[in-house]
């Protein structure tokens, strides 16, 4: 990582986002599973998932990834990345994410961009400025 020009984002987890490429090629599945998502816990550990899709409002991949961490009991997650099947690549979170993910980690990274060379991490808050805060989060800041 550190032969890399000063134009790739060495923040990039390599490994986080191969483990989601790795779930998207081997475990996706028909039109209920086309998403997988991996995340980095603050213990080190990667916990990956995949969506459940459904028409009724089935969970994407990076909400599926946080109750899987939690049943491994793995509560905090630094990092995200989800990756679509039949190489799509790097997804970036929908807004349902984007706010579920700054609700519980504020503090979270996400990789996203395309193609290799593309990718970037960024803070969770980035990806959903004016981000609206419930009351109790709000009324815990004052
Ligand atoms: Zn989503």
């Amino acid at each position: 990582m550190s032969a890399q020009s000063h134009d790739v984002d060495v923040d990039v987890d390599r490994e986080l986002v191969e483990a989601a490429a790795h779930i998207a090629r081997t475990r996706c599945r028909g039109d209920n599973h086309t998403v997988a998502a991996a995340a980095r816990a603050r213990d080190g550990r990667i916990v990956t998932a995949v969506n459940a899709y459904h028409f009724t409002g089935g969970p994407c991949a990076e909400l599926v990834v946080i109750g899987a961490a939690a049943a491994q009991g793995a509560y905090e997650l630094d990092v995200i990345v989800a990756v679509g099947d039949r190489e799509r690549g790097v997804v970036p979170p929908c807004g349902r994410c984007r706010q579920a993910l700054l609700d519980y980690f504020p503090g979270m990274r996400v990789i996203v961009g395309t193609g290799d060379r593309g990718l970037r991490s960024v803070p969770v808050g980035e990806l959903l400025p004016e981000s609206y805060m419930w009351a109790d989060h709000q009324l815990d800041d004052e």
